[in-house]
């Protein structure tokens, strides 16, 4: 295990070009969720320090060479930002492990090169760009830009902090816009890195801001009410998405949400099950279930259902659960106490609605520095209602419900019947039902036989309480710019 607990990091936030200290010198703890060790003291951000870097923010933006520098030149230092992401890619994912508990191994091997890649993609992506070009007869020429909006809120959650953030920070950038950017309070650790590995690169000062704190009568709520702020993208739960756009509308900030989720894993009777299993193992517990996209409702035919059960609990059973250090682990604890009572509390909400409990739980049995650790073992219910609260709400933890359904008409009944609408999975062998099923569920992203592959250039985003507007490719860049027509007179 590598020693990266024993070190109190100071946290500070990152305006215009360099560490400030919070003006009030209010500082929030962080503590590591496999151990609840403090880890971190971090700068809260008053209104003065979210007052001063929007106006920093504003004033590379209206001022400064970003803006307007050639496109190439632009992307080229992102793509640098990328670059130094990669070389400084152990030391990131040991802290990305460390605040948020996720096994070092896969923030490692994916989660960071992922944060490269979201840069290098959309600085790449919009050097490739053209524009719209509209002759009227011989007489008059429209063609169109897209320019910059201005200054971008980028507001994070806990749960990929950095994919997440760069996922955003990606667009604003590449497009010309300046940001000032908010991880969650529970994991700042990774993304508070943003500001320096943009000034490395070469990106002007007051281009990238990162600053810490909560979200309601704190940095959050300052930021999606700021005057200077002309976009807010967030993603994170969808009570806050309403009380954001609240909060932007006297502003009239221009929104982009990607809120929660409650994914239909519909896996029929011919399905591949050896695929299905281990796959909707993935899609059940990765990151501890704590992924928007979590498959964690898991709708399986009656005539399989006995099957799937022994053999999906097996594969349950399997996971190593432990400390997010090592490479052996596959699953770590949730990310805070706060998080571990909510997660918890649906083991009681499940006993009194009657779901049978097929495994999993309580806490595992772990090495003494791991005891105080916010662990539960991989849990799995069955449930025969599709309206209980389990079925229903997002849990966001290592808890999934398996939903049986007898027909085709009945698995898309179950599917639509949730405010969530942001991804599904389908396990068929049938063509025509795998078409069928994709068409007729209310959700942004449908994944046949397969789960989180992500092209970037696809558009992503969801359906119903699950978000508004779409990231991704060309859906990203529309949202960070405004379409600009000129007409000409030719004669
Ligand atoms: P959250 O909504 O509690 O917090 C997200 C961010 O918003 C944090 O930085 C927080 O400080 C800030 N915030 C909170 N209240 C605010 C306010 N009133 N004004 C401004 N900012 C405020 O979400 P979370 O608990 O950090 O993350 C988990 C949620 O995120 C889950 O619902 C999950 O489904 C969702 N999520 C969605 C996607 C997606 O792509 N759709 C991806 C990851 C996570």
């Amino acid at each position: 295990m590598v020693n990266t607990q024993t070190k109190l990091r100071e946290v500070k936030l990152f305006i215009n070009g360099e560490y400030v200290d919070s003006s009030t010198n209010s500082l929030f703890e962080v503590k590591n969720p496999a151990t609840q060790e403090l880890i971190a003291k971090v700068h809260e951000a008053s209104f003065e320090d979210i007052d001063s870097a929007c106006l920093a923010a504003r004033k590379a933006f209206e001022e400064g060479p970003w803006r307007t520098m050639p496109v190439s030149e632009r992307c080229s230092k992102i793509r640098r930002m990328a670059e130094i992401i990669l070389e400084r890619k152990e030391e990131l994912a040991r802290l990305e492990a460390l605040d948020v508990g996720k096994p070092f191994q896969v923030a490692l091997e994916n989660e960071i090169p992922r944060a490269a890649n979201n840069l290098k993609f959309f600085a790449d992506f919009m050097e490739q760009q053209g524009g719209e070009v509209y002759p009227m007869d011989d007489n008059f020429l429209n063609y169109t830009r897209y320019e910059p909006v201005g200054v971008a809120a980028l507001i994070t959650p806990w749960n990929l902090p950095f994919m997440l953030t760069t996922w955003k920070l990606g667009p604003c950038l590449a497009t010309g816009n300046t940001a000032v950017i908010k991880p969650a309070e529970t994991t700042p650790l990774t993304v508070s890195l943003l500001g320096e590995i943009a000034k490395e690169a070469g990106i002007p000062d007051g281009v990238v801001n990162v600053v810490h704190g909560f979200g309601a009568q704190s940095a959050g709520q300052y930021m999606t009410t700021h005057p200077e702020v002309d976009l807010i993208s967030f993603t994170g739960e969808t009570t806050t998405g309403k009380a954001i756009m609240k909060s932007g509308a006297d502003s009239l900030k221009k929104v982009s949400f990607e809120l929660g989720g409650k994914a239909a894993n519909i896996i029929f009777e011919d399905a591949n099950l050896d695929k299905a299993i281990s796959v909707s193992i993935q899609a059940a517990f990765m990151n501890s279930g704590q992924v928007c996209l979590a498959g964690s409702r898991i709708l399986v035919q009656r005539t399989i259902l006995d099957e799937f059960i022994e053999r999906f609990k097996g594969a349950a059973s399997q996971l190593v659960v432990g400390d997010p250090q090592d490479a052996s682990t596959n699953m770590g604890p949730v990310v805070s106490e706060e998080h571990y009572k909510k997660v918890t509390s649906y083991l009681d909400i499940a006993t009194y609605e009657n779901s049978q409990l097929i495994s999993g739980g309580k806490r595992p049995e772990l090495a003494s520095h791991l005891s105080t650790g916010y662990y539960l073992e991989p849990t799995i219910y069955l449930q025969e209602n599709p309206n209980a609260r389990i079925c229903q709400e997002e849990i966001f933890g290592p808890i999934v419900t398996i939903i049986p359904f007898d027909t085709e008409e009945e698995a898309l009944r179950i599917a639509n019947g949730t405010d969530y609408g942001l991804n599904a999975v389908v396990w068929t062998e049938n063509l025509q039902r795998a078409h069928r099923i994709s068409h007729d569920v209310r959700a942004g992203t449908i994944w046949v036989n397969c789960w989180f592959v992500r092209d970037l250039r696809a558009p992503f985003g969801g359906f119903k309480k699950s978000g508004v507007g779409r990231e991704g490719g060309h859906h990203s860049l529309e949202f960070f710019t405004e379409a600009k027509n000129i007409c000409i007179a030719l004669k």
